[in-house]
């Protein structure tokens, strides 16, 4: 079948995604058109601001990809004070973001679901109920998620980083903190507690196929996810896979090949809400608004204190990482207008995806 046919009939199989991710020249053009016009179709051209609290680059996990792993002792570790984040926050709430996102490095303890549940119930009373928030601090147990839950948080981003089990197992030791039945468990429990759930995966990393990438894809169909933030994989020298960095595609075609995976999963789920996640921009200087163009709706600025973003370098070449919040600001909104979008100021932007599926 033609792309055409393919994109025509919508009849997503394995095989024809296989088929979809490998186009090139003006057969990419057609995708990135359909995924455009079906974006536009069902969302508009509205870009939800999510402003990003990277809290603390301390992990208990050893992920064999990831800048902030345990066992790499070459930066250093922070932890935002309460106050900082309180700052970080009221900035995003002052430049009417309408949410922000709490990412952090992974910590299960009581006193770190204690903390963010505190944070959390602070945040809601200083913004007043506004400030819509995601969370991504990783796996937990089903109780915690249901703290945070209740303390005010809506919207959980958990990546699968690679639905196929072999594979996850190349890019994670093989051991209990892990698993990824576990992994695939807490989606469920987040799910399960009422959140709004997201997930996603690594595009371009060692090992991985276009048929990984399909069978991706069609797990986040299966799942019926809300949300996706997905990127390409950009190696870190102070990682074990860094190892396997010469055999891999170059960056430009892992950056193409997020794009089309984004552009997918509009066609396959228009209804989500999907990020144009910061490791585009790492690759290309107008990556994540290239991404806003053919398919994704969300945009994650940095309100971290410029302080501490140097730290949090899960990969190399973090963008806006010397930066102070507002000059983000001022760049983001130059540059998504230019890409034919608009941003929806002091909106929480939920996913359709949930609406639908009786979710409020
Ligand atoms: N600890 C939390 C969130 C922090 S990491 C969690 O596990 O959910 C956020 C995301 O950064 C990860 O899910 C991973 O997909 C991505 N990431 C980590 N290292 C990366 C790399 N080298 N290249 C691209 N993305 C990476």
């Amino acid at each position: 079948m033609s792309i055409k046919e393919i994109l025509n009939n919508g009849d997503f199989t394995k095989e024809a995604l296989v088929q979809l991710l490998a186009a090139e020249d003006q057969d990419m053009t057609a995708i990135f058109e359909r995924s455009a016009a079906i974006k536009l179709k069902y969302l508009g051209n509205k870009v939800y601001f999510r402003g990003l609290i990277e809290l603390c680059n301390i992990c208990e996990k050893d992920c064999f990809y990831c800048g902030i792993r345990k066992s790499n002792p070459h930066f250093e570790r922070y932890n935002l004070n309460d106050d900082e984040v309180m700052q970080a926050a009221q900035f995003a709430f002052d430049e009417n973001y309408g949410s922000i996102v709490l990412q952090s490095g992974e910590l299960q303890s009581e006193g770190f679901t204690a903390r963010i549940e505190r944070l959390l119930k602070k945040i809601k009373e200083m913004s007043g109920g506004k400030l819509g928030i995601t969370l991504s601090l990783g796996e937990q147990s089903e109780e915690t998620y249901r703290r945070w839950f209740e303390a005010g948080a809506h919207r959980y981003l958990l990546r699968i980083e690679s639905s196929n089990k072999e594979l996850y197992y190349k890019l994670h030791p093989k051991d209990s903190k892990h698993d990824y039945q576990a992994r695939l468990d807490c989606l469920h429990s987040l799910r399960k507690v009422g959140f709004q759930v997201g997930t996603g995966v690594m595009i371009g990393l060692p090992f991985q196929t276009l048929e990984h990438l399909a069978e991706d894809l069609l797990f986040m169909k299966t799942f019926d996810i809300d949300m996706c933030g997905m990127g390409p994989y950009v190696e870190h020298q102070h990682t074990p896979l860094y190892e396997f960095h010469e055999g891999l595609p170059t960056q430009r075609q892992r950056f193409t090949l997020a794009l089309k995976m984004i552009a997918l999963l509009r066609l396959m789920m228009p209804k989500v809400n999907i990020a144009a996640a910061t490791a585009l921009q790492a690759i290309d200087p107008i990556g994540r608004e290239k991404a806003l163009r053919i398919g994704a709706n969300i945009i994650m600025p940095n309100v971290t204190p410029g302080l501490y973003r140097d730290d949090y370098n899960l990969y190399e070449n973090k963008p806006c990482t010397d930066e102070e919040a507002s000059d983000c600001k001022n760049c983001l909104e130059a540059r998504i207008s230019i890409s034919g979008n608009e941003i929806a100021y002091g909106e929480w932007g939920d996913s359709l995806q949930f609406k639908a599926r009786g979710g409020q």
